[in-house]
């Protein structure tokens, strides 16, 4: 997508995108290396749409800007707009250090709860018993069973929530932010339109460079999440161009309606490619890794492209183009999908 002729935040500084907008940026120690942040000024004091993942850096990003920009009004919200550790780690400590209560959605809350509360232990198992009944080979399903403390590392405690719905909307100085809820990505990410303005901050479903991750919900792997984002997208195709887009990651755009019928078409053939092949054979999420990606993975990455395999094929058994059965393979009981 044409980013819009804005330039990005300095370290430590906000960007004034519009009368009561503000952005900034913090560093993640990931490949996709930062967070887009929001600051609403409001009568009431400054909304900070979400927190950053836990660690220093973090911390001394907040501290400036308390300590700085910040310091001439109160906090009078946090709002983490979704439970993934780059949104919500650093919530808990943010909180605390200003005074205000976080909000997110039920289901977000819900969500970060059930993965938070999981012992390494029981992470890894379940992430285990997955991998397994994927039909990854025996070194990937070891990847999983060490695989056993992907969220609380980022996530060393959640704060206590208060709920935000879509019928809660945030008020500015001069503007109105309207709270909308959408699962795919994410269960129940909350994003805001401000429709007087045309400006919409739809954090990670709508994304100018990269295809948001859609995978299987670890506590139920046929749940239709891609139907769900899919769903979200469509509507999307529908948004006025002129519309300004200030995403979760990377920069700022327009054509958003451009952008959301590109994710849907690269879902499609991803959805074709399985679909053809699972015409000539049976196939396991695991072969689903080799259709769609044409290599394997290590650890971190091997979570998201397991469970992006997943997620499709689930969605094709949703539309009734496969079937889901079980094979012993190695002695192991296998998720198995025909056509
Ligand atoms: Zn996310």
């Amino acid at each position: 997508m044409i980013p819009l002729n804005i330039d990005l935040p300095k370290t430590h500084r906000l960007v004034q995108l519009s009368p009561d907008l503000y952005w900034g940026r913090l560093p993640l120690p990931f490949r996709l290396n930062h967070i887009n942040l929001y600051i609403i000024d409001t009568n009431n004091g400054w909304v900070i749409i979400d927190a950053g993942i836990y660690g220093d850096q973090t911390r001394d990003y907040w501290r400036t800007l308390l300590g700085g920009f910040l310091s001439e009004k109160p906090i009078d919200k946090i709002i983490i707009t979704h439970h993934h550790v780059d949104h919500i780690g650093f919530a808990s400590e943010l909180a605390q250090m200003t005074g205000a209560n976080c909000y997110t959605s039920a289901a977000e809350k819900e969500h970060g709860q059930f993965l938070f509360n999981l012992s390494a232990r029981d992470f890894s198992e379940l992430l285990a018993s997955h991998y397994t009944r994927y039909g990854l080979p025996e070194a990937e399903i070891v990847l999983g069973r060490n695989d056993s403390d992907r969220y609380r590392r980022f996530v060393p405690e959640l704060p206590d929530f208060k709920e935000f719905s879509e019928t809660n909307e945030i008020n500015g100085c001069n503007s109105q932010w309207q709270c909308r809820l959408d699962s795919g990505h994410s269960s129940g990410q909350i994003s805001f339109m401000n429709a007087a303005e045309s400006l919409f901050l739809p954090t990670d479903f709508l994304l100018p460079r990269i295809s948001p991750n859609i995978s299987a919900d670890m506590r139920n792997t046929d749940k239709d999440v891609l139907g769900d984002y899919l769903i979200y997208l469509k509507e999307m195709s529908n948004l006025s161009p002129a519309i300004k887009i200030y995403p979760g990651h990377d920069w700022p755009f327009k054509n958003g309606n451009d952008r959301a019928q590109a994710l849907i078409n690269h879902h499609n053939q991803r959805l074709e490619l399985l679909l053809s092949e699972a015409k000539l054979r049976p196939i396991s999420t695991s072969d689903g890794i080799d259709i769609l990606f044409n290599r394997r993975f290590e650890s971190h990455e091997l979570f998201f492209a397991s469970g992006e395999s997943r997620a499709h094929l689930t969605h094709l058994m949703h539309q009734e183009k496969l079937e889901k059965t079980t094979e012993m393979q190695n002695g192991n009981e296998v998720d198995i999908f025909i056509a």
